[in-house]
């Protein structure tokens, strides 16, 4: 029987391969952090790491660390539950309840990951009768969980505000409307124009859905996400996010907003319903982050410096850098094989990065994606720059 089809996949791995679009996954044997061990071919090489979403360096953090060993001795190590049968403890609902105070809405419900909170989001609000207005750009498990529903799909071009308004208008046959937008986009590190939307979404009664995985711990002064950066807190129904970024790396994701909404995904939303409670100790290290992020903005204000810091000296250099208002550098090479030759350069010179291109990115956009740590220092992003600029010249991207 598996003959058939092991010629099948070989077939179709081989041509993957042959397209130059084959990942390897490179391996880390020291912490996450953003100075790294990478194992290259059985030798240990420290690195200075770019391309992890480690933005405010917790994924190491030493609190979040003790906070989950502490509650780990204390109430076990798994749940083997599902939350509605017997997979809910305190620490669960006080995550629940340190979210919604952080985003100022006003219930939250938890997932294994954002992918669930995204998959199982749509489905169980909205009918055929209904529409999602969707931005094109919006990160996959958005699309999956659009493709789940029954609702009308429209799709608007990235951030197009008047294409938006010209789906919005179409989308008035149907009974209720939900826009959803990534709150800051992956690829080129922009923000969602939220607060435009939020006017079309009143002008053309229809609801607000940001993803803030991106964005949250990060955009705003206080690293409250976009609804901090365009005054909207409390005024969005639905965001979702996730503990994989900003908040400690590890695992886990959330959909917080308008109270009936959370009480019916929580009677409705399959990735919930049918999938393990997040452990105890990634609740209780989840905790500790949104404690340490209320303590004081030190951790924001590094980050918001570093990224600064980093893009100026980058576009100084003379590099194509993407506008953006995140902890997101896409350095722009166009070239797909010009922008893997550069990444292994880098390496070379003890910086990890990934060159991303064609299909991640569009056709002839290809370049390389930085992302900026409130863990860097100063030092680290200065040889990041000058690793930049040394192969920058040897691979004749800069004069
Ligand atoms: C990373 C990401 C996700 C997925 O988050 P997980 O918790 O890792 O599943 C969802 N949406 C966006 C916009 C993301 O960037």
């Amino acid at each position: 029987m598996y003959t058939e089809f092991q010629k099948h996949l070989q077939a179709e791995l081989q041509s993957i391969r042959e397209a130059g679009l084959y990942k390897n996954e490179r391996v880390i044997v020291s912490p996450q952090s953003s100075g790294i061990k990478v194992d290259n071919n059985g030798k240990e090489t420290e690195v200075i790491n770019f391309c992890a979403n480690n933005y405010l360096g917790l994924a190491d953090n030493p609190e979040l660390i003790k906070a989950a060993k502490e509650r780990m001795d204390k109430r076990g190590y798994g749940m083997a539950s599902v939350r509605f049968i017997c997979g809910t403890q305190d620490t669960h609902k006080q995550l629940e309840k340190a979210i919604s105070d952080f985003f100022g809405t006003e219930d939250t419900i938890l997932y294994a990951a954002c992918f669930d909170a995204n998959g199982g989001l749509f489905e169980p609000l909205l009918t055929d009768e209904d529409a999602i207005i969707s931005d094109a750009l919006n990160h996959a498990s958005i699309i999956d969980g659009v493709r789940l529903c029954k609702a009308v799909r429209y799709r608007y071009k990235n951030g197009d505000v008047a294409d938006l308004e010209e789906q919005l208008k179409k989308a008035q046959e149907q009974r209720f409307r939900i826009i959803a937008t990534d709150g800051v986009f992956s690829m080129d590190g922009n923000v969602c124009p939220l607060d435009k939307i939020y006017e079309l979404a009143k002008k053309y009664n229809a609801l607000v859905m940001v993803d803030e995985s991106h964005s949250a711990g990060v955009v705003g002064k206080t690293g409250h996400g976009v609804t901090e950066l365009y005054n909207l807190r409390g005024q969005i129904e639905i965001i979702t996010g996730t503990l994989g970024k900003a908040f400690g790396g590890s695992v886990g994701g959330f959909t917080t907003g308008r109270k009936e909404i959370i009480d019916m995904l929580r009677q409705r939303s399959r990735p919930y319903m049918f999938s393990n409670s997040i452990p105890p100790m990634i609740a209780a290290a989840g905790l500790k982050t949104f404690e340490l992020l209320t303590r004081d903005n030190t951790l924001q204000d590094r980050l918001h410096e570093n990224t600064e810091y980093f893009v100026t000296r980058m576009k100084a250099a003379g590099f194509d850098i993407k506008p953006t208002q995140s902890a997101i550098c896409a350095v722009m090479l166009y070239d797909a094989r010009l922008s893997q030759e550069f990444a292994a350069a880098l390496q070379d010179e003890g910086i990890y990065v990934t060159g991303f291109y064609y299909p991640v990115v569009p056709q002839g956009q290809a370049r390389i994606r930085v992302q900026v740590s409130a863990a860097h220092t100063k030092e680290q992003l200065d040889k990041g720059v000058a690793a930049f600029v040394k192969v920058g010249k040897q691979l004749g991207v800069l004069a």
